[in-house]
Protein backbone atom coordinates (compact mmCIF):
# COMPACT_ATOMS: atom_id res chain seq x y z
CA UNK A 1 0.00 0.00 0.00
CA UNK A 2 1.52 3.45 -1.14
CA UNK A 3 1.09 5.59 2.20
CA UNK A 4 1.68 9.12 3.06
CA UNK A 5 2.19 10.77 6.67
CA UNK A 6 1.06 14.37 6.39
CA UNK A 7 3.35 15.86 8.96
CA UNK A 8 6.06 13.83 9.91
CA UNK A 9 7.12 14.75 13.73
CA UNK A 10 6.99 12.64 16.31
CA UNK A 11 4.20 10.37 15.19
CA UNK A 12 4.32 10.70 11.79
CA UNK A 13 7.76 9.33 11.88
CA UNK A 14 6.69 6.34 14.53
CA UNK A 15 3.76 5.23 12.35
CA UNK A 16 5.48 5.97 8.98
CA UNK A 17 9.11 3.98 10.42
CA UNK A 18 6.99 0.89 11.45
CA UNK A 19 5.05 0.94 8.06
CA UNK A 20 7.34 1.21 6.51
CA UNK A 21 9.32 -1.82 8.30
CA UNK A 22 6.46 -3.84 7.98
CA UNK A 23 6.51 -3.54 3.78
CA UNK A 24 4.74 -0.41 2.53
CA UNK A 25 5.34 2.24 0.68
CA UNK A 26 5.58 5.10 2.75
CA UNK A 27 6.42 9.06 2.37
CA UNK A 28 6.93 11.44 4.99
CA UNK A 29 5.87 15.00 4.49
CA UNK A 30 6.90 17.73 6.54
CA UNK A 31 7.86 21.08 6.31
CA UNK A 32 10.48 20.86 8.58
CA UNK A 33 13.71 20.76 6.57
CA UNK A 34 16.27 20.65 9.09
CA UNK A 35 14.18 17.16 10.15
CA UNK A 36 13.66 15.88 6.57
CA UNK A 37 17.67 16.73 5.51
CA UNK A 38 18.80 14.03 8.42
CA UNK A 39 16.15 11.71 7.47
CA UNK A 40 17.49 11.82 3.99
CA UNK A 41 21.29 11.99 5.01
CA UNK A 42 20.78 8.88 7.36
CA UNK A 43 17.74 7.45 7.70
CA UNK A 44 14.85 7.49 10.16
CA UNK A 45 16.24 6.65 13.76
CA UNK A 46 13.69 4.95 15.64
CA UNK A 47 13.81 4.04 18.97
CA UNK A 48 11.30 1.76 20.32
CA UNK A 49 10.91 -1.44 22.69
CA UNK A 50 11.90 -2.98 19.43
CA UNK A 51 15.31 -1.60 19.30
CA UNK A 52 17.01 1.23 18.50
CA UNK A 53 17.54 1.41 14.81
CA UNK A 54 18.00 3.52 11.91
CA UNK A 55 14.76 3.12 8.88
CA UNK A 56 15.68 3.69 5.46
CA UNK A 57 14.12 3.36 2.13
CA UNK A 58 11.36 6.21 3.03
CA UNK A 59 10.87 8.78 0.25
CA UNK A 60 10.97 12.47 1.88
CA UNK A 61 9.35 15.59 0.97
CA UNK A 62 7.76 18.80 1.70
CA UNK A 63 4.16 18.44 0.96
CA UNK A 64 4.33 20.68 -2.17
CA UNK A 65 6.38 18.91 -4.05
CA UNK A 66 4.69 15.56 -3.14
CA UNK A 67 3.04 14.46 -7.17
CA UNK A 68 1.30 11.18 -5.94
CA UNK A 69 -1.91 10.06 -5.04
CA UNK A 70 -1.20 7.56 -2.09
CA UNK A 71 -3.80 5.04 -0.93
CA UNK A 72 -3.65 6.22 2.43
CA UNK A 73 -2.59 10.08 3.87
CA UNK A 74 -2.19 10.04 7.56
CA UNK A 75 -2.93 13.85 9.11
CA UNK A 76 -0.72 13.87 11.71
CA UNK A 77 0.30 17.24 11.97
CA UNK A 78 -0.69 19.34 15.52
CA UNK A 79 -4.82 20.46 15.03
CA UNK A 80 -3.43 24.03 14.69
CA UNK A 81 -1.69 23.04 11.03
CA UNK A 82 -3.93 20.88 9.71
CA UNK A 83 -5.41 23.40 7.85
CA UNK A 84 -2.09 24.68 6.07
CA UNK A 85 -1.06 21.02 5.30
CA UNK A 86 -4.59 20.08 3.64
CA UNK A 87 -4.62 23.03 1.81
CA UNK A 88 -0.70 22.24 0.34
CA UNK A 89 -2.10 18.90 -1.16
CA UNK A 90 -5.63 19.18 -1.70
CA UNK A 91 -5.46 19.84 -5.80
CA UNK A 92 -3.51 16.39 -5.48
CA UNK A 93 -6.13 14.79 -3.89
CA UNK A 94 -8.81 16.61 -5.32
CA UNK A 95 -7.57 15.24 -8.96
CA UNK A 96 -7.55 11.26 -7.71
CA UNK A 97 -9.86 9.62 -9.80
CA UNK A 98 -13.46 8.21 -8.29
CA UNK A 99 -12.05 4.60 -8.53
CA UNK A 100 -8.82 5.85 -6.74
CA UNK A 101 -8.78 4.12 -3.72
CA UNK A 102 -7.32 7.14 -2.01
CA UNK A 103 -8.33 7.44 1.84
CA UNK A 104 -7.76 10.11 4.37
CA UNK A 105 -7.24 9.02 7.98
CA UNK A 106 -6.68 11.66 11.20
CA UNK A 107 -5.58 10.39 14.44
CA UNK A 108 -4.83 13.71 15.56
CA UNK A 109 -5.81 14.46 19.37
CA UNK A 110 -8.80 16.80 20.02
CA UNK A 111 -11.69 17.13 18.29
CA UNK A 112 -12.71 19.06 14.69
CA UNK A 113 -10.29 17.29 13.13
CA UNK A 114 -12.86 15.27 10.87
CA UNK A 115 -14.80 18.85 10.42
CA UNK A 116 -11.39 20.72 9.27
CA UNK A 117 -10.20 17.56 6.91
CA UNK A 118 -13.59 17.40 4.93
CA UNK A 119 -13.20 21.18 4.04
CA UNK A 120 -10.43 19.63 1.87
CA UNK A 121 -11.57 16.18 0.87
CA UNK A 122 -14.21 14.07 -0.36
CA UNK A 123 -16.16 12.88 3.15
CA UNK A 124 -16.47 9.64 1.42
CA UNK A 125 -12.56 9.40 1.61
CA UNK A 126 -12.47 9.84 5.21
CA UNK A 127 -11.54 8.05 8.38
CA UNK A 128 -11.85 8.97 12.01
CA UNK A 129 -9.67 7.36 14.46
CA UNK A 130 -7.63 7.66 17.69
CA UNK A 131 -3.92 6.51 18.92
CA UNK A 132 -2.78 5.65 22.06
CA UNK A 133 0.79 5.47 21.07
CA UNK A 134 2.85 7.24 22.40
CA UNK A 135 6.18 9.28 21.12
CA UNK A 136 8.99 11.97 21.11
CA UNK A 137 11.02 13.77 18.73
CA UNK A 138 14.45 12.97 20.39
CA UNK A 139 16.24 14.83 17.76
CA UNK A 140 16.17 15.68 14.08
CA UNK A 141 15.17 12.64 12.38
CA UNK A 142 14.95 10.77 15.73
CA UNK A 143 12.01 9.39 17.15
CA UNK A 144 11.42 7.34 20.31
CA UNK A 145 8.32 5.74 21.62
CA UNK A 146 8.42 3.40 24.50
CA UNK A 147 5.35 1.00 25.92
CA UNK A 148 2.60 -0.10 23.79
CA UNK A 149 -0.47 1.82 22.48
CA UNK A 150 -3.11 0.88 19.90
CA UNK A 151 -5.07 2.48 17.29
CA UNK A 152 -8.96 2.56 16.69
CA UNK A 153 -10.11 4.15 13.38
CA UNK A 154 -13.73 4.00 11.46
CA UNK A 155 -15.07 5.73 7.91
CA UNK A 156 -16.39 8.91 8.37
CA UNK A 157 -19.96 7.53 7.51
CA UNK A 158 -19.65 4.93 9.89
CA UNK A 159 -19.90 2.15 8.07
CA UNK A 160 -17.04 -0.03 8.03
CA UNK A 161 -16.12 -0.92 4.54
CA UNK A 162 -13.69 -3.31 2.89
CA UNK A 163 -11.10 -0.46 3.03
CA UNK A 164 -11.08 0.84 6.53
CA UNK A 165 -10.73 -3.11 7.06
CA UNK A 166 -7.61 -2.62 4.64
CA UNK A 167 -6.05 0.26 6.27
CA UNK A 168 -6.61 -1.45 9.52
CA UNK A 169 -5.32 -4.22 9.21
CA UNK A 170 -2.01 -2.99 7.36
CA UNK A 171 -1.57 -0.62 10.39
CA UNK A 172 -2.22 -3.77 12.75
CA UNK A 173 0.65 -6.05 10.31
CA UNK A 174 2.94 -2.82 11.43
CA UNK A 175 2.62 -4.06 15.20
CA UNK A 176 0.46 -0.84 16.09
CA UNK A 177 -2.67 -2.91 17.51
CA UNK A 178 -5.36 -1.48 15.02
CA UNK A 179 -8.84 -2.61 14.94
CA UNK A 180 -11.87 -1.15 13.11
CA UNK A 181 -14.01 0.24 15.96
CA UNK A 182 -17.88 1.32 15.44
CA UNK A 183 -17.61 2.66 18.86
CA UNK A 184 -14.55 5.51 17.89
CA UNK A 185 -16.36 8.17 18.90
CA UNK A 186 -16.39 7.22 22.40
CA UNK A 187 -12.94 6.49 22.20
CA UNK A 188 -11.89 9.42 20.64
CA UNK A 189 -13.93 11.48 23.94
CA UNK A 190 -12.64 9.71 26.14
CA UNK A 191 -8.88 10.64 24.78
CA UNK A 192 -10.39 14.32 24.89
CA UNK A 193 -10.97 13.85 28.13
CA UNK A 194 -8.11 12.75 29.36
CA UNK A 195 -6.42 15.69 27.57
CA UNK A 196 -8.27 18.28 28.92
CA UNK A 197 -7.96 17.23 31.86
CA UNK A 198 -3.97 16.59 32.13
CA UNK A 199 -2.58 18.80 30.02
CA UNK A 200 -3.90 21.95 29.99
CA UNK A 201 -3.38 21.65 33.85
CA UNK A 202 0.03 20.74 33.56
CA UNK A 203 0.36 23.06 31.00
CA UNK A 204 -0.71 25.37 33.33
CA UNK A 205 0.81 25.28 36.27
CA UNK A 206 3.94 23.80 34.86
CA UNK A 207 3.46 20.37 36.87
CA UNK A 208 4.76 16.89 35.70
CA UNK A 209 2.03 14.36 36.04
CA UNK A 210 2.80 13.56 38.98
CA UNK A 211 3.34 16.34 40.24
CA UNK A 212 -0.31 17.39 40.15
CA UNK A 213 -1.05 14.84 43.29
CA UNK A 214 1.67 17.51 45.53
CA UNK A 215 -1.58 18.84 46.96
CA UNK A 216 -5.25 17.28 46.67
CA UNK A 217 -6.67 19.50 44.59
CA UNK A 218 -4.80 18.50 41.49
CA UNK A 219 -6.63 14.94 40.94
CA UNK A 220 -9.52 16.64 41.97
CA UNK A 221 -9.70 18.94 39.19
CA UNK A 222 -8.58 16.50 36.94
CA UNK A 223 -11.83 14.25 38.25
CA UNK A 224 -13.77 17.24 37.59
CA UNK A 225 -12.65 18.27 34.10
CA UNK A 226 -13.28 14.86 33.29
CA UNK A 227 -16.58 14.38 34.49
CA UNK A 228 -17.60 17.79 32.36
CA UNK A 229 -16.44 16.70 29.60
CA UNK A 230 -17.87 13.18 29.49
CA UNK A 231 -21.05 14.76 30.34
CA UNK A 232 -21.02 16.93 27.10
CA UNK A 233 -19.95 13.53 25.07
CA UNK A 234 -23.16 12.41 26.64
CA UNK A 235 -25.29 15.29 25.64
CA UNK A 236 -23.91 14.76 22.06
CA UNK A 237 -24.73 11.60 21.87
CA UNK A 238 -21.45 9.46 22.76
CA UNK A 239 -21.56 6.66 25.10
CA UNK A 240 -18.45 7.51 26.97
CA UNK A 241 -17.00 5.57 29.83
CA UNK A 242 -16.63 7.81 32.76
CA UNK A 243 -15.04 5.52 35.35
CA UNK A 244 -12.57 4.17 32.30
CA UNK A 245 -11.90 7.67 31.89
CA UNK A 246 -11.22 8.53 35.45
CA UNK A 247 -8.84 5.57 36.01
CA UNK A 248 -6.66 6.18 33.41
CA UNK A 249 -6.56 9.72 34.86
CA UNK A 250 -5.72 8.34 38.14
CA UNK A 251 -3.13 6.03 36.54
CA UNK A 252 -1.13 8.43 35.17
CA UNK A 253 -0.87 10.68 38.04
CA UNK A 254 0.56 7.75 39.98
CA UNK A 255 2.46 5.93 37.28
CA UNK A 256 3.48 8.66 35.01
CA UNK A 257 4.98 10.77 37.41
CA UNK A 258 7.50 12.78 35.19
CA UNK A 259 6.09 12.68 32.14
CA UNK A 260 5.09 16.16 30.93
CA UNK A 261 2.18 16.42 28.64
CA UNK A 262 2.89 17.77 25.28
CA UNK A 263 0.23 21.27 25.57
CA UNK A 264 3.42 21.80 28.80
CA UNK A 265 6.56 20.87 26.38
CA UNK A 266 4.81 23.48 24.13
CA UNK A 267 3.96 26.07 26.42
CA UNK A 268 7.91 25.80 27.60
CA UNK A 269 8.69 26.20 24.44
CA UNK A 270 6.61 29.06 23.34
CA UNK A 271 4.84 27.61 20.90
CA UNK A 272 1.05 27.50 20.49
CA UNK A 273 -0.77 24.48 21.66
CA UNK A 274 -3.84 22.28 20.82
CA UNK A 275 -5.70 23.68 23.43
CA UNK A 276 -8.59 24.96 21.23
CA UNK A 277 -8.86 21.42 19.30
CA UNK A 278 -9.23 19.77 23.16
CA UNK A 279 -10.95 22.39 26.01
CA UNK A 280 -11.86 24.85 23.04
CA UNK A 281 -13.91 22.22 21.15
CA UNK A 282 -15.31 20.73 24.14
CA UNK A 283 -16.48 24.07 26.04
CA UNK A 284 -18.18 25.40 22.33
CA UNK A 285 -20.10 22.28 22.35
CA UNK A 286 -20.50 22.22 25.79
CA UNK A 287 -22.13 25.34 25.21
CA UNK A 288 -24.13 24.37 22.17
CA UNK A 289 -25.64 21.98 24.17
CA UNK A 290 -26.40 23.79 27.43
CA UNK A 291 -23.72 21.38 29.33
CA UNK A 292 -22.00 23.65 32.89
CA UNK A 293 -18.07 23.19 32.26
CA UNK A 294 -16.54 25.57 34.59
CA UNK A 295 -13.24 23.86 35.25
CA UNK A 296 -12.87 23.09 31.26
CA UNK A 297 -14.01 26.65 30.45
CA UNK A 298 -11.25 28.13 33.30
CA UNK A 299 -8.53 25.77 31.82
CA UNK A 300 -9.17 27.41 28.27
CA UNK A 301 -8.97 30.71 29.36
CA UNK A 302 -5.62 30.20 31.34
CA UNK A 303 -3.85 28.51 28.75
CA UNK A 304 -5.13 31.36 26.18
CA UNK A 305 -3.88 33.88 28.51
CA UNK A 306 -0.49 31.93 28.63
CA UNK A 307 -0.29 31.81 24.79
CA UNK A 308 -1.34 35.65 24.14
CA UNK A 309 1.32 36.46 27.43
CA UNK A 310 3.97 34.61 24.60
CA UNK A 311 3.02 36.64 21.60
CA UNK A 312 3.07 39.09 23.46
CA UNK A 313 7.16 39.29 24.85
P1 LIG B 1 4.85 16.93 16.24
O1 LIG B 1 4.86 18.38 16.52
O2 LIG B 1 5.98 16.08 16.71
O3 LIG B 1 4.70 16.69 14.66
C1 LIG B 1 3.89 17.47 13.85
C2 LIG B 1 4.64 17.68 12.54
O4 LIG B 1 3.79 18.40 11.64
C3 LIG B 1 5.92 18.52 12.70
O5 LIG B 1 7.03 17.79 12.25
C4 LIG B 1 5.66 19.75 11.86
O6 LIG B 1 6.82 20.24 11.20
C5 LIG B 1 4.65 19.20 10.85
N1 LIG B 1 3.90 20.25 10.17
C6 LIG B 1 3.50 21.47 10.62
N2 LIG B 1 2.88 22.15 9.64
C7 LIG B 1 2.87 21.34 8.55
C8 LIG B 1 2.39 21.48 7.22
N3 LIG B 1 1.79 22.59 6.81
N4 LIG B 1 2.56 20.46 6.36
C9 LIG B 1 3.19 19.32 6.75
N5 LIG B 1 3.67 19.13 8.00
C10 LIG B 1 3.52 20.12 8.88
O7 LIG B 1 3.46 16.39 16.80
P2 LIG B 1 3.10 14.88 17.20
O8 LIG B 1 3.46 14.66 18.62
O9 LIG B 1 3.60 13.97 16.16
O10 LIG B 1 1.49 14.95 17.17
C11 LIG B 1 0.76 14.92 15.95
C12 LIG B 1 -0.71 14.71 16.31
O11 LIG B 1 -0.87 13.44 16.97
C13 LIG B 1 -1.26 15.76 17.30
O12 LIG B 1 -2.62 16.00 17.06
C14 LIG B 1 -1.11 15.06 18.65
O13 LIG B 1 -1.98 15.54 19.64
C15 LIG B 1 -1.44 13.63 18.26
N6 LIG B 1 -0.91 12.59 19.16
C16 LIG B 1 0.37 12.71 19.64
C17 LIG B 1 0.85 11.70 20.48
C18 LIG B 1 2.27 11.74 21.00
O14 LIG B 1 2.58 10.96 21.92
N7 LIG B 1 3.17 12.54 20.44
C19 LIG B 1 0.04 10.61 20.82
C20 LIG B 1 -1.25 10.53 20.27
C21 LIG B 1 -1.71 11.54 19.43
Amino acid sequence: MKIAMLGAGAMGCLFGGLLSESGQDVTLLDVNDAHLDAIRAQGLRLETDGGDRRVHGLTVLRPEHYRDVPDLLILFTKSLHTEVALRSVAALLGAAPADAPLRVLTLQNGLGNLEAASRHVDPARLLVGMTTWPADLAGLGHVRSHGAGKVRLLPASGEADAQARRIAGALDAAGLQCEVDPNVWAAIWEKVAFNAALNSLCAVTGCAVGQLDHVSDGPALARAVVAEVIAVAHAVGVDADESACQSSVAYAIAHHRAHQPSMLQDVLAKRPTEIEAINGEVVMRARQAGVPVPNTAMLLGLVRLIQARQLDS
